[in-house]
């Protein structure tokens, strides 16, 4: 085990802020893991996991120990006529288990294509693109309390997973490190094109036959045209999440603003964040080196030597802003650490 001290996280985040951790190791194993957690709360230190790092901006160098996530690992554990469930190790990258399946054609998370970083972190905010989440497709996890060092597996149920939410947002949160994700994929896939501009991509595609292949092909063609590429312009995707609305708060709003765009939701309407935003002026704007994408407004994006409390900053102000036009209080959805 390599304890690295004051270290440069640049590498470590797709905002591409150069922030500093006062210890940082790489975790390769799950030996390495239980040594390290043995030394964490010997010496009290506080604990961070980075997998990554495409929903954390850093406003600030991190006290304690940051632990790189590089658990590798994919295993069938269940296979019938109809479905196979099959086990990632956390650090596994996401895209490339979604990769996976579309090659041996199961299917169930291609609507999830091209999301970054781990599998560890797609429980943490059920993950989700497309019309597709990743509770969908969630069998069950297995995770290490941090301070007890105790294994658990937690299903479906206890996970309480909502729209870009989990248990390990709120009461759980900071409390345990994920080790592995069970997940359930289709031998008999039905594909989703109805959300969005899929189905439109693949006619421009000109796709015969709707495949899993061809709807991932799709949403990653639709993904590189809209979204900020992490490797050129520094973001970590939806800045904010998408807020719901009464019906009645939606029908008052209706009055003012006519072309309001609104999809149903069990209790009311759920309104793009992206339009309010836009409707606020704030698409495209631009402050030294940190402003909101030009063309996808619920991005904010570092140009290159952004502080990561400027994004804050302007975080807050754009917040303030939606409230004091339509009353609606946006949520941030980026981890700020
Ligand atoms: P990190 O940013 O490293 O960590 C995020 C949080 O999870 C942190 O609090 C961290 O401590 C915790 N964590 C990470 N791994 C573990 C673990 N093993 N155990 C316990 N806690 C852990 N998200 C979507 O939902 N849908 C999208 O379509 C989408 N598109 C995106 C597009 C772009 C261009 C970018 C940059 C981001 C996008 N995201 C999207 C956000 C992000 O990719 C996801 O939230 C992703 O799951 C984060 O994974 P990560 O490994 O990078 O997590
Ligand atoms: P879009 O297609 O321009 O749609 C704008 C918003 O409307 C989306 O946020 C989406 O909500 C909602 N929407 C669109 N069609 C819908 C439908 N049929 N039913 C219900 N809601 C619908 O969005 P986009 O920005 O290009 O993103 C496309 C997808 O990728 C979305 O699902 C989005 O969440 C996901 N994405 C997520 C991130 C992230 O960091 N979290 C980054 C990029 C893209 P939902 O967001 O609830 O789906």
């Amino acid at each position: 085990m390599n304890i690295e001290h004051n270290k440069h996280l640049l590498a470590y985040n797709t905002f591409g802020i150069d922030t500093i951790a006062e210890e940082f190791v790489q975790i390769n194993l799950e030996s390495e893991l239980m040594e390290l957690l043995h030394y964490a709360n010997k010496n009290q230190t506080a604990l961070h996991i980075i997998g990554g790092g495409s929903n954390i901006l850093f406003v600030h160098d991190i006290k304690g120990l940051v632990l790189l996530n590089q658990l590798k690992g994919m295993q069938i554990v269940y296979e019938d006529k109809d479905i196979v469930h099959v086990k990632c190790m956390s650090g596994e990258v996401w895209h490339e288990c979604v990769l996976w399946s579309v090659a041996k054609n199961y299917g169930g998370i291609e609507n999830l294509s091209l999301i970054p970083g781990t599998i560890g972190a797609a429980p943490i905010q059920n993950i989700g693109a497309y019309g597709v989440e990743l509770k969908d497709v969630f069998v069950e996890l297995e995770a290490i309390h941090l301070r007890t060092l105790e294994k658990k597996i937690f299903t479906h149920q206890e996970c309480a997973f909502a729209y870009r939410d989990s248990i390990f947002k709120t009461k759980e949160k900071g409390n345990y490190f994920i080790l592995s994700v069970t997940m359930a994929l289709s031998k008999q896939p039905i594909c989703k094109t109805t959300y969005g501009t899929i189905q439109q991509e693949m006619n421009e595609m000109k796709v015969d036959a709707v495949s899993i292949k061809s709807v991932s092909d799709a949403v990653i063609r639709i993904r590189r045209s809209k979204l900020p590429n992490p490797a050129e312009i520094g973001n970590a995707g939806s800045f904010f999440k998408n807020p719901e609305i009464t019906l009645v708060q939606f029908e008052q709003l209706k009055n003012t603003y006519e072309d309001l765009p609104s999809y149903d939701t069990v209790n009311g309407k759920k309104i793009p964040a992206a339009w309010l935003i836009e409707m606020c002026g704030w698409k495209g704007y631009r402050e030294n080196d940190f402003g909101v994408h030009h063309k996808q407004a619920l991005v904010l994006v570092n140009y290159q030597h952004a502080k990561g409390s400027d994004i804050l900053l302007l975080s807050e102000k754009i917040i303030s802003s939606v409230q004091e036009k339509f009353s609606i209080q946006l949520e941030r959805e980026v981890n700020i650490w």
